[in-house]
């Protein structure tokens, strides 16, 4: 075997073996050999805007002609646009944005400005959470993802959110398994000192943990104990943010406002890499006259600058975020729902705008999942067929555990969406024979 120059994340470095990909275009990407897909995985949940989207393409030349890098000590008016960009869409009282250069480094950077704010150590973090693989980020993580890392997560205390398919709390309506999740972080935060937590860190919807969209009044509820300690609210938006789930952020979904707010992903569809955090109220105070222990050389880079300049743009006059959420709700829960009505293999559906979820059991009754967790970075032989049989039908899903994601580009056709859906559900039906 000729030795790959690419180490690759999450696998055994020998049995690695990508897919060459050689282009995309608007939702859909093709092989070097030439096969076609229908990228429903949107390159980890992250393409908004498609492939290639041509005024981001023309935005990030045109930066690229001007001035490709600068230090985050000085300003640019690229860099100040992108930045009141993003205070103007996110939830009140968001003051100012760190950029970072990636979801895991915000996460880092919000939790240190929580710690340094409050003055505690402590973070709490959902046992079913993503929240980026950097040794803090891995740290509050909750998924399977983290056991290999030796010594991950010293400081957090891991609490269970809501999830009625598989309550925790044994619950039997989503409003019971609301106040039963916030009544078990309350004792939580009891038992371990609310003067000792920094934080509570929460996906508003959990991405690619499962899309569990929270019960109505849950998130508020957080808000509130954190408002009765002290606590930061940091809410990851990393996966959820600009539109994903049908609103401009999650959190705006149930009018909650976080203390701190992490995004990436879809603020410029991954075109150049960018993070960040969005600093609300109590915080920017903190540090109005205090200076922030951190930086990153490529904060506020330029290229990334233009790039979401040019999305959000994109994502504003083309209507996408409303767009999701109308697809979500007419074409994409009925045609789900549809298919969970006959195939027996799919155990609960869920979702919002253009998050969605197909949680896949061996029996309905007990629920068992068809695949356990599998080891971090494995998918599991059962799951791997699923996703070859949707390869075979030109579908590619983001699959994880037992579960099938369907993380669209926002700008996907409609008629690309049914067709998708289609092949998803000719993929099961095999498993289901
Ligand atoms: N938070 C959430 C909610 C995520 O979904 C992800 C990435 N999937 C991250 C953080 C980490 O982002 P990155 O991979 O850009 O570091």
């Amino acid at each position: 075997m000729a030795s790959d120059p690419v180490f690759h994340p999450w696998v055994a470095q020998a049995k690695a073996a990508p897919v060459v990909v050689a282009g995309g275009a608007g939702a859909w990407f093709w092989t070097r050999e030439g096969e076609r897909f229908l990228d429903l995985h949107a390159q980890l949940g992250n393409l908004h805007l498609g492939h290639q989207h041509p005024a981001v393409v023309a935005a990030v030349t045109h930066q690229a002609g001007r001035m490709c890098t600068l230090a985050p000590s000085f300003g640019a008016e690229v860099r100040e646009r992108a930045a009141r960009m993003i205070l103007e869409l996110a939830p009140p009282g968001a003051r100012s944005v760190l950029f970072t250069t990636g979801g895991a480094d915000a996460v880092e950077h919000a939790l240190r400005m929580a710690r340094c704010v409050t003055g505690r150590p402590k973070v709490l973090a959902a046992h079913r959470s993503y929240h980026g693989a950097t040794e803090g980020a891995i740290g509050v993580t909750g998924d399977p993802r983290r056991w290999a890392v030796p010594g991950a997560g010293a400081g957090t205390v891991r609490f269970f959110g809501p999830y009625l398919y598989r309550s925790e709390f044994h619950a039997t309506s989503e409003e019971q398994e609301g106040e039963r999740a916030l009544a078990h972080l309350r004792r939580l935060l009891e038992l371990e000192g609310p003067h000792t937590v920094a934080a509570v860190i929460v996906e508003p919807v959990v991405g690619s943990n499962g899309v569990l969209v929270p019960p109505e009044g849950y998130l508020a509820g957080v808000r509130a104990l954190c408002d009765e300690h002290g606590i930061l609210l940091v809410a990851d938006e990393v996966m959820t943010g600009f539109g994903r789930c049908g609103a401009w952020f999650a959190c705006d979904l149930w009018g909650v406002r976080p203390d701190l707010l992490t995004f990436a992903k879809g603020v410029n569809s991954g075109y150049v890499p960018v993070g960040g955090v969005v600093v609300g109220e109590r915080v920017a105070e903190h540090f109005a006259e205090r200076p922030y222990p951190g930086g990153l050389t490529y904060s506020g880079h330029p290229l990334a600058c233009a790039s979401i300049v040019a999305s959000l743009t994109v994502l504003e006059e083309d209507g996408l975020v409303d767009r999701a959420a109308d697809l979500g709700e007419r074409v994409v829960r009925p045609l789900l729902t549809e298919l969970a009505g006959h195939l027996p293999v799919v155990g609960e559906v869920r979702g919002r705008g253009l998050a969605w979820a197909l949680e896949l059991v061996a029996d309905r009754a007990t629920r068992a999942p068809l695949a356990p967790y599998a080891a971090p970075g494995r998918v599991h032989p059962r799951m791997a067929e699923v996703l070859s049989a949707c390869r075979a039908r030109g579908v590619w899903p983001f699959v994880a555990a037992n579960r099938v994601h369907l993380f669209p580009p926002l700008v996907i056709t409609e008629d690309d969406l049914c067709t998708g859906i289609a092949a998803v559900g000719a993929a099961l039906t095999l498993e289901d024979s």
